[in-house]
């Protein structure tokens, strides 16, 4: 693969007009979309105008008059297009974590006589340490069995109460078969809860397709909702009114505005909201979602595809030699759209790479991560990012102490 051949990748890209549509600094090359998305263009005079106007100007009365009060299952309606759910299904609010063991404690009372909680290594450790939090505090002989990624499929038996898979591997990008896994549960009489942390804007996704019981994922990756935007949850229509929240909080109640003394869950979704949502971060998640108005996944897949197939073969070409692997399933099929390389110093390797503007990330032990997010990388970044990372390893320019040390965030 040549520059060349980028180029001309990058001119028949029918997705190439959204990269305008993102705020993206003169000189940098953003690869780590994957764990912070870019900042949609217009977002801040959105924010602004949120700011000033509603909460500045009519205050209070914009629970009503400007629909705070159902921003969360606004929001929640269309992230649903993106991941195949229908509407009424998904709402916004909280984190991954907070949802998860929402969804936990959800699907622990829908399958009561069962005590098994199936995950996987591949799983990214807060989802498993709060399965570890709600199997302590319950006490009452749950399992949380941790399998290989691979072992998944096989794990389903009739002693699974649900299984917790996030489907797509945050550290090698492989993916699991969300409909298969699905199937083999339920024909198990298990549940299923998908963490769709590093699907949701990257991958197709068709909870309704593959008959998801729940979901959980984020918005700050690849839905570029911002730093610490509110996640989502979905429930499969036919469960909704079988949820017993056990975060039950007033938002989540029939009537908030009776003040009842009781709690009696609302109808549907809303019954999985707990407190007070963040309504500026929801604004901005709100007007972030603009840029996905007219894009489809199929072709998000295939650029990711295209993307991530380039810079696997650019580093097989450039980068093999210094001992650098690539992680993950050899099937493009079978990834998300992120690539992790392995190389024994890729802490200081990243720093490197970051300290010449090419900003991707390290999950330890040793990979080097790097997200290919369809609607603002070019085929160009690809070559000029792999272009790098050689040098860096031709000249051992990561070999030098404010490398070495390692940052508090990596
Ligand atoms: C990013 C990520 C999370 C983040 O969880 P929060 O509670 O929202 O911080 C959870 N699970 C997976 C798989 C992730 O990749």
């Amino acid at each position: 693969m040549k520059l060349t051949d980028c180029e001309a990748l990058d001119r028949a890209d029918p997705l190439r007009e959204k990269r305008a549509a993102f705020t993206i600094p003169a000189g940098m090359i953003y690869l780590d979309g994957n764990s912070l998305g870019v900042l949609p263009r217009h977002v801040p005079e959105r924010v602004m105008a949120v700011a000033q106007q509603q909460w500045g100007e009519t205050l209070i009365t914009s629970w009503n008059d400007h629909g705070w009060f159902h921003l969360p299952r606004k929001v929640g309606d269309r992230i649903a297009r993106l991941i195949g759910a229908p509407q009424g299904s998904v709402i916004a609010g909280d984190t991954i974590s907070v949802n998860l063991f929402k969804l936990l404690a959800a699907a622990a009372k829908m399958n009561p006589s069962r005590r098994v909680i199936l995950s996987d290594s591949g799983n990214f450790p807060s989802d498993l340490y709060v399965a570890q939090g709600f199997r302590d505090l319950l006490d009452d002989g749950y399992e949380l069995k941790v399998v290989a990624p691979e072992d998944v499929m096989e794990a389903i038996d009739t002693t699974i109460a649900f299984t917790m898979i996030t489907e797509v591997d945050y550290r090698t990008a492989r993916l699991h078969d969300m409909k298969a896994v699905t199937a083999k549960a339920h024909a198990a009489g298990a549940l299923t809860i998908w963490d769709l942390a590093h699907s949701a804007g990257a991958t197709p996704v068709n909870l309704a397709g593959a008959e998801a019981d729940f979901a959980v994922g984020c918005t700050y990756k690849y839905l570029n909702g911002g730093p610490g935007a509110p996640a989502f949850l979905y429930v499969r229509p036919d469960l909704q009114d079988k949820v017993q929240p056990a975060l039950a909080g007033w938002w989540g109640h029939e009537a908030p505005f009776a003040f009842d003394l009781d709690y009696r869950p609302a109808a549907g979704i809303i019954r999985n909201q707990c407190g007070t949502q963040p309504i500026l971060s929801l604004a901005a998640l709100d007007a972030a979602l603009d840029v996905w108005d007219d894009v489809g996944m199929q072709a998000v897949r295939k650029k990711s595809l295209a993307l991530c197939g380039a810079f696997i073969e650019l580093v097989r070409q450039r980068c093999e030699r210094h001992g650098v692997t690539v992680a993950g399933p050899s099937d493009i099929n079978a990834r998300g759209s992120h690539v992790s390389l392995h190389h024994d110093q890729g802490y200081a390797v990243m720093q490197a790479l970051i300290a010449a503007n090419v900003i991707g990330d390290f999950r330890a032990p040793d990979m080097m991560r790097f997200g290919f997010t369809p609607l603002y990388t070019s085929f160009t970044d690809v070559w000029n990012a792999v272009g790098i990372l050689a040098r860096i390893l031709d000249n051992r320019e990561w070999d030098q102490p404010q490398f070495l040390a390692r940052k508090a965030v990596t």
